[in-house]
Order: C-alpha cells, then structure tokens, then sequence
C-alpha cells in the first residue's frame, strides 16, 4: 500500500501519521512540541517519534515521501523562517534537516497553505477550483487555490490575508504592523475584544472575571452558544470585519468559497450568519450572492491530511517529470 508520511507542526502540539491516498489516516501520535526548547530538542523527538511509529507499520505499507506543515515554512527554500511562536531562530532549514534524516522526498508549506491543499483533496472543497481557506486560530492564516492549484507567489509567501489592514490606527500586531486583520479575527484577536466590550457594556456575562490568560476561544464559543450576550457581541464584532476583509479578497480571487477552520470556527452559525451579513453587504455588485462561506467539517486530529496531500500532490509532479 502507498502511503506517505504527514507532519503538521504548531505552536502547541506536533501531529505525525502516516496517511493512504484515500485519506485514510492509518497511524498517528500528537507530541508537544515544547516552543520554548531549541530547534534541535524538538528535532531529536521528531525522529524518535517518526521511528517509534512507522516500526509499528505494516511490511506491505510503503512510504513515498514526507509532508510537512509548519508556520512560516516556506515550499521553495525548505526553511522555516522566523516562527513567532517558536524559539527556533531566524532560519531553520526544516525541509533537509528530515530528508537527510529519513532519505525520502520531503515537501514543506505554511500551515495553512497546507491546509488549502488537505480541503481540495481529502475535505468539503474536493471538485473545487478557486477557494479560500481561512484558519481563525491563535493567529489567523490563509490558503488560496487558483484555478485548482495552491497559490504560492513569488517568493512562496502569497495568503498573508492575516496582515492585510482593517485600521491603520487600530491594535498593535505581532507582526510589527499596526490594525492587522488577525489582531481582530483570531482567537487572540476575539480576546481583546472581549475585553474590550467589558469595559463598555454593563451586562452579566459568565467571561467577566475570566483572566486574560485564562480565557481561550473555546470558553468565549461555548459562551456565545450557550446565548451569552457579551461573547455574542464579540462575534458581530469579529465577524463584521472579518466579512468586511472577505469581501476585499472576492474582489482579488473571485472565489467559489470560503472555508473557515480553526477555533472560532467552530461557533458555527454564531460565526457565520454575521460574517455572511457583513461580506454581502461589502461586496461589489457583481459578486452578491454567489460566494459560499462554509466552515470545515475536518476534526482538529486531521490536520495532518494537509501535509499528506500537500505530498502526494509533489510526489505526483515528480513522477510526472521524470
Ligand atoms: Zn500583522
């Protein structure tokens, strides 16, 4: 059986597996991936990990190549480039650190980017040329396909919808800009806002009390679920200008959907009716009712389908050539 090996590396845990061409995700294990540690502790595990796993493989399941998803990681150098959430350094060359280890092909991309590929081939954008991936996380991330390929750029740094200005006065980013998208529509992003709204509105709320620290975007979600007028204003006032952005990306991709993944996705209509609102209000005429915001059906244990379709896709253009 043809198999490759995923890893999807973020800030918190690392996922490995390895994963058949239908998707099937045969073998996997999360390990923290420690930030605070240097790049070299974490890839010691790494190997130890991959070994433990893949030992415990099948005679018959062949491994072609290795998939690897990781914030600022960047297909055409093979580097990692100044993670934020990781204490890694400037430059790690990730993509040969593993092909010297494991002597396979190795393909890397962001996380996101990854993620975009994952949708097309195992996820709800299979049979999808043009659409865009959007990852409300700790950060906000992006994958864009066009015309049924992932959309790199010039120097494999295309997708940064993350950093595209919602306020030139507005709130400090960790980027060094100043009214980043991601510092509103992110998890980090619907924190402040919370806070925010707190020393606005005077209504009860069970995140009043919460610390800044403590609070998480699954405690604000299943605030607004539960009807919690505080964190539902939170989302209108997330989903507004998220939608707002949307609107400017149409106007860039014109694409056939969104698709929307990570933790705040998962507030579901709560999400989504308000960030529809404030999309078709924005858009330009020509594009009104015609683009689907969808939110990721994929469970957060799969993220390592992106990385694994990230490699059959590579793997594929290089039988291809030669
Ligand atoms: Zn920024």
């Amino acid at each position: 059986m043809n198999t490759v090996l995923a890893i999807d590396i973020g800030g918190t845990y690392t996922k490995i597996g390895v994963v058949t061409e239908e998707g099937e995700i045969l073998i996997s294990k999360v390990f923290n991936t420690r930030s605070k540690d240097s790049f070299d502790s974490f890839f010691q595990e790494l190997v130890t990990e991959v070994n433990l796993l893949t030992s415990k493989l099948d005679q018959d399941c062949k491994i072609l190549g290795i998939g690897v998803g990781a914030p600022n990681a960047n297909s055409y150098t093979g580097n990692v480039e100044n993670p934020p959430n990781l204490k890694w350094g400037k430059r790690i060359p990730l993509a040969k650190s593993i092909k010297d280890s494991f002597e396979l092909p190795v393909f890397i991309a962001n996380d996101a980017n990854a993620a975009a590929l994952g949708e097309l081939k195992f996820g709800m954008a299979q049979g999808m040329r043009n659409f865009v991936v959007l990852t409300l996380g700790t950060g906000l991330g992006s994958g864009i396909i066009v015309n049924g390929d992932l959309l790199l750029g010039e120097h494999a740094l295309a997708a940064e919808i993350g950093h595209v200005n919602v306020d030139p006065n507005g709130r400090q980013c960790n980027c060094g800009l100043q009214g980043c998208l991601e510092a509103y529509a992110s998890v980090t992003g619907i924190k402040r806002t919370v806070f925010g709204l707190m020393a606005k509105m005077r209504v009860d709320s069970s995140l009043q009390g919460v610390s800044f620290d403590d609070l998480t975007g699954e405690t604000i979600t299943n605030a607004a679920l539960k009807g919690d007028e505080l964190a539902l204003k939170a989302f209108d006032v997330t989903a507004a200008i998220l939608g707002r952005k949307m609107a400017d990306t149409v106007a860039h991709l014109d694409p056939e959907a969104f698709i929307l993944t990570g933790g705040l996705s998962k507030a579901g209509e709560v999400l989504l009716k308000p960030v529809v609102a404030s999309m078709e209000k924005n858009l330009f005429i020509a594009y009104k009712g015609k683009i689907k915001v969808l939110i990721s059906e994929a469970p957060r244990e799969s993220t390592i389908l992106g990385p694994a379709a990230l490699a059959f896709k590579n793997l594929k253009t290089l039988a291809i050539q030669t």
